[in-house]
């Protein structure tokens, strides 16, 4: 018996708030995004870490013909319409190459080929699992679209599914199990994520950044919840970006996180740690830095407690 230390990444670029995110201000944002993936994957293989990237399908269509072709004819019907990026399609580029911030596929390509990595999905169109309106069979066809495109283009059937925005919707595991799905990334077991403060709640999380140790931040195997053959993996910690105007917090973000692993090192547990991709964009060199800070404490950690590197799938 060891500790487990869980890497998962939500891989959206513009399709991860296209409702609010001004993409004319944010685009050098997501083109810093796109260098921070290699990077973040060279890291990854040098240190011989897993992780999972749960990309939306939107992401592995090859043009905007096949991102239609692949759309299923029940969307999402969402009493807020702006949240069903069916809408946006119009609006985006051809392919890849005329339009970075709505494709993937050679982001995807990397992913595949560095060892150790895990694609996953994100759902096809950045569903929202408990928006009013959507139905269980807008669900399911939206990730059945996710994996139809995943095998066409890829030749891979996705395993594990991070729930977008974490709006995580229990009655839905049935439908993730038939949908081929085994691991699912759940809500960390803490108070402010399990009842709802209203405004108030970003607040708390951000605070517990930097507060008090919690042990429940890590989990046990043994407490882990399988579903009807769906196994459910807590994240332990959103991995804050590296913010300039947030500069003061940053040495106790990255001690706590450290502390964190250590905990979970020395006690057999499991710490999730789990961003977007895009965050990096914010500076990409401070954020590669602390990455980097973090995957040291990690071979530190393995070496005297044998404490390793998965991906949610391995959990299987
Ligand atoms: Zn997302």
């Amino acid at each position: 018996m060891n500790g487990k230390f869980v890497i998962s990444l939500d891989f959206e670029l513009h399709w991860g708030g296209a409702e609010i995110w001004d993409l004319q201000q944010m685009k050098d944002h997501f083109l810093d995004a796109r260098k921070a993936i290699p990077a973040t994957l060279r890291e990854f293989e040098k240190n011989g870490i897993r992780a999972t990237w749960a990309t939306v399908g939107f992401l592995f269509a090859k043009d905007k013909e096949q991102l239609m072709d692949f759309s299923p004819i029940n969307k999402p019907s969402y009493v807020n319409n702006k949240l069903s990026y069916y809408n946006y399609i119009e609006q985006i580029g051809n392919d890849e190459k005329e339009d970075p911030f709505h494709y993937g596929t050679s982001l995807i390509e990397n992913i595949i080929q560095t060892n150790g990595q895990e694609l996953a999905t994100h759902t096809f169109s950045h569903y929202y699992c408990n928006e009013e309106g959507q139905t269980p069979e807008q669900f399911e066809a939206d990730l059945k679209a996710a994996q139809a495109i995943a095998f066409e283009n890829f030749n891979i059937k996705l395993e594990s599914l991070v729930f977008p925005k974490n709006q995580y919707n229990h009655s839905y595991l049935e439908i993730v199990k038939r949908q081929g799905i085994k691991v699912i990334r759940s809500n960390p077991n803490v108070w402010f994520w399990q009842s709802s403060y209203g405004k108030l709640t970003p607040v708390l999380r951000a605070i517990d950044t930097l507060g008090p140790i919690s042990s429940s931040i890590s989990f046990n195997i043994k407490d882990l919840e399988n579903q009807n053959g769906v196994l459910e993996l807590p994240a332990s910690r959103f991995f804050r970006p590296y913010k300039e105007k947030e500069s003061r917090i940053q040495k106790l973000k990255i001690r706590r996180i450290k502390a964190e692993m250590t905990y979970a090192a020395k006690n057999n547990r499991i710490y999730h740690l789990w961003w977007h991709p895009h965050n990096f964009g914010e500076d990409l060199k401070q954020n590669l830095n602390q990455l980097r800070e973090i995957i040291d404490h990690y071979n530190f950690l393995k070496e005297t407690y044998n404490f390793q590197s998965n991906s949610m799938s391995d959990f299987i």
